[in-house]
């Protein structure tokens, strides 16, 4: 649950100054607000952590894709590859936009393989979507790599592992655009809220006129003067998350910390149970360390460990059969029900495609989820909770 536990005086702090001022929108108001701009500020200071030259706040991470996408022109008549173990949203904004989602498989990072990226690349393929799963990063660097010899874009969706890094670089940083998320699971939270993030200044404004009715933000003239150059919509980040997310950023790399010393310890107990294996992690020093992902030698012991763990009072998951990470679950996708009664944009015309949702295509995706579990790890975890989480792994062991 990481930033969310951490809710305190600082949040209250920062909210009480946007109380004061009674404006609760990022723009205009400016002699109402006395100066006060909490989203400019957090984007800023996001900016400045990452690393990377353009931040843009907005409502969601699921709405961050949607622009990203949309600033990348990703749309009708696309196909855009994303990993089978992935939350649901990457999906429905591939879709949102108007563009095909198509099924990649995963390594035993149980992230996107690099290596099954070109057996999924048709003459329709735009873009790939790596996802850091879990709070690891995917083999980012062999990805691009793959992307840029076929010309692809890359959108990095980052909302699992903000703080996160790859050999010293920022995760969210290497693609040409980069999303966060801060909704109440994730690591640092506003609530709800969101973050398109780039290198590109032209992909950064339209982005920023993108999720604000087309507004240009030109500084010399008042709001309702603004140019245009296209049609947007409202994706716009209030004060209230900007402000809790100024307060919750600057706790990140604490709760990255403690969630690390939590996992260590965990991972050491788990350690000793025989056959057990580990997710494999790239590069350990940047995992953002909010799951532990291990794996047993089949599905059979993998069950039968969960219920163990279970029945002592240690709740783990098993992805493969969660409804909304791992993309054969969706009998909606298969079916391709979209909200809209003609189906599109499956049934769209300028699509020439022909996307199929098949287990056959991902054999190590099924083959690995089978036989994972993952633990979440809590930041606040009192030593009591800790030995006795130690010591219901050690008796489990003992039957497995
Ligand atoms: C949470 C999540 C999103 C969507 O973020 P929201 O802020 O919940 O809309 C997108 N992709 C992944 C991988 C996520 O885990």
């Amino acid at each position: 649950m990481a930033g969310s536990e951490l809710i305190g005086k600082e949040e209250a702090k920062e909210v009480m100054d946007i109380l004061e001022t009674g404006v609760f929108m990022r723009y205009g108001f400016d002699e109402e607000r006395k100066g006060v701009f909490k989203v400019r500020e957090f984007e800023k200071a996001f900016a400045d952590y990452l690393g990377i030259g353009y931040t843009l706040g907005v409502t969601s991470g699921s709405a961050a894709l949607k622009v990203a996408l949309t600033a990348m022109d990703v749309g009708p008549g696309d196909e855009v590859i994303a990993p089978a173990f992935d939350f649901i949203a990457t999906y429905e904004a591939i879709l949102e936009v108007g563009a095909i989602p198509v099924m990649g498989d995963i390594d035993d990072s149980l992230n996107l393989d690099p290596d099954d990226i070109e057996s999924k690349i048709t003459p329709y393929t735009k873009c790939v979507i790596p996802v850091h799963m879990c709070g690891a990063a995917a083999r980012i660097d062999t990805i691009i790599e793959v992307a840029r010899k076929h010309n692809l874009l890359v959108l990095e969706d980052n909302a699992q592992a903000s703080g996160g890094s790859y050999h010293g670089k920022k995760l969210g940083t290497f693609g040409d655009m980069g999303i966060l998320s801060f909704d109440y699971y994730k690591t640092m939270t506003t609530g709800e809220g969101g973050m398109v993030i780039t290198n590109s200044a032209d992909l950064y404004n339209r982005s920023d006129w993108y999720h604000d009715h087309g507004h240009d933000h030109n500084p010399a003239v008042g709001r309702g003067d603004e140019g245009r150059s296209f049609l947007g919509f409202n994706f716009r980040m209030n004060e209230f998350q900007g402000a809790v997310g100024l307060a919750q950023l600057r706790k990140l790399d604490y709760i990255i910390a403690e969630q690390r010393k939590n996992k260590a310890a965990i991972k050491n107990a788990l350690g000793e149970v025989s056959g057990i294996g580990f997710r494999k992690l790239f590069d350990p020093e940047g995992d953002t360390a909010t799951f532990l992902g291990f794996n047993l030698p089949d599905e059979e012991t993998t069950r039968r460990f969960q219920k163990l763990l279970s029945d002592k009072g240690v709740g783990t998951i098993y992805y493969k059969e969660n409804t909304w990470h791992y993309a054969p679950r969706w009998e909606h996708l298969i079916a391709r029900a979209t909200a809209n009664s003609k189906q599109f944009p499956f049934t769209n015309p300028l699509y020439k495609g022909n996307v199929e949702y098949r287990v056959e295509d991902i054999p190590h995706s099924e083959a690995i989820m089978s036989r994972t579990l993952f633990m979440i790890i809590p930041v606040k975890m009192a030593e009591e909770t800790m030995n006795k989480t130690i010591e219901a792994i050690q008796e489990a062991a003992k039957e497995l």
